[in-house]
């Protein structure tokens, strides 16, 4: 059973393998449903969520949140501070200062310097004992835009797998989850697209269990003088990152792979690839440089298992993996 539907201003669809398609549906829409939820309590697009409230509120006064999303707030905290500053929710400044909401504008270095200090690990502080978050900067402002999706991905499957579902595959804006094995198969076949040419599969995977969350820069962006910035911004200078290529994460959790992949994008292949070698959670990442000269494709070894094969540029088939860290050039 197949269902689609527009969450979180992207398209989800749902593909769930069952013997029984009534029960299916259902689940399908228990999904739909719990990511509604999500979306009323996350979004910076509307004033009414739980998020937007916060963002909204006078600084220094703390605010009661639910208890789902003081907890979300704080895993999205930790990874933060984890990232050394590369993943930055509270970066709402950053995108008003170079309008990436709107048609885009190259900031002064005054409203630069502006926006980075209320950005940060100190725009806003967590109470879990009170159940309270407190604005501490009047500009400051959260986007679920990093972690949204992963969340909503890592919710969906939960209801998903209550439901008894034990075969599925969710895309949701590009980040997948598979949930179980398809009849046929060892797992859920996905592509990977050209980071600048989105339609063209380069790369394929085999997932059972995992979430593929990928970040790039060639999706969304604004143009100004002729030059793109990405919607991915650096919060260590309060540039958006340079269109380099592509990152795709392998993880069991989606939040996690949501948050990593954002993370890895801002710090760039080389430094990101240091940062899985070193890291001890159990992520995959794959990186797409996209070079003059072509794509180069390097990933690490947790990735293996995972990669079927890296797919030929124009006409040349097909190549398989091989070991973690080499590189392949097509
Ligand atoms: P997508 O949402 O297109 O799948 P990502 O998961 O990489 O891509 O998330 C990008 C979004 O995350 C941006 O649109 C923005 O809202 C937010 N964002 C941008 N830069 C950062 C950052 N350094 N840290 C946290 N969130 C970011
Ligand atoms: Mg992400």
């Amino acid at each position: 059973m197949e269902r689609e539907t527009f969450l979180m201003g992207t398209r989800l669809r749902v593909s769930v393998q069952a013997a029984h398609p009534d029960a299916a549906i259902a689940a399908i829409e228990a999904a739909f449903a719990e990511i509604r939820r999500l979306e009323e309590a996350l979004s910076s697009w509307r004033d009414d969520s739980q998020l937007s409230r916060l963002n909204s509120a006078p600084p220094g006064v703390p605010q009661p949140v639910s208890a789902g999303l003081l907890t979300l707030l704080h895993e999205v905290e930790q990874w933060a501070s984890l990232s050394g500053g590369a993943f930055d929710p509270a970066l709402g400044p950053l995108i008003d200062a170079w309008d990436l909401r709107g048609a885009g504008r190259l900031p002064s270095r005054v409203e630069l310097a502006g926006a980075l200090a209320e950005t940060g690990p100190r725009a806003f502080e967590l109470d879990a004992d009170a159940g309270t978050v407190t604005r501490r900067r009047p500009g400051s402002w959260m986007t679920a835009g990093g972690f949204g999706k992963g969340a909503a991905l890592r919710a969906a499957g939960r209801v998903l797998e209550e439901a008894g579902v034990e075969a599925a595959i969710l895309d949701f804006g590009g980040q997948l989850l598979a949930i179980g094995s398809p009849r046929r198969g060892e797992g859920w076949v996905v592509g990977v697209a050209h980071p600048s040419r989105r339609n063209r599969s380069v790369v394929l995977l085999r997932l059972r269990g995992r979430s593929a969350a990928t970040s790039a820069a060639s999706e969304r962006f604004v143009e100004i003088d002729g030059v793109r910035y990405g919607h991915i911004l650096d919060p260590r200078t309060g540039w958006p990152v340079r269109a380099w290529g592509s990152v795709t994460v392998v993880a069991e959790d989606p939040l996690l792979a949501d948050m990593v992949s954002t993370t890895l994008f801002v710090l760039g292949p080389d430094a990101g690839m240091a940062w899985a070698e070193s890291s001890q959670e159990d992520v995959a990442v794959l990186f797409l440089r996209d070079e003059p000269g072509g794509l180069e494709a390097t990933w690490n070894r947790a990735m293996e298992p995972w990669l079927i094969r890296v797919v030929d540029d124009e006409t040349t088939g097909s190549e398989s993996p091989r070991a973690a860290g080499e590189r392949s050039v097509f």
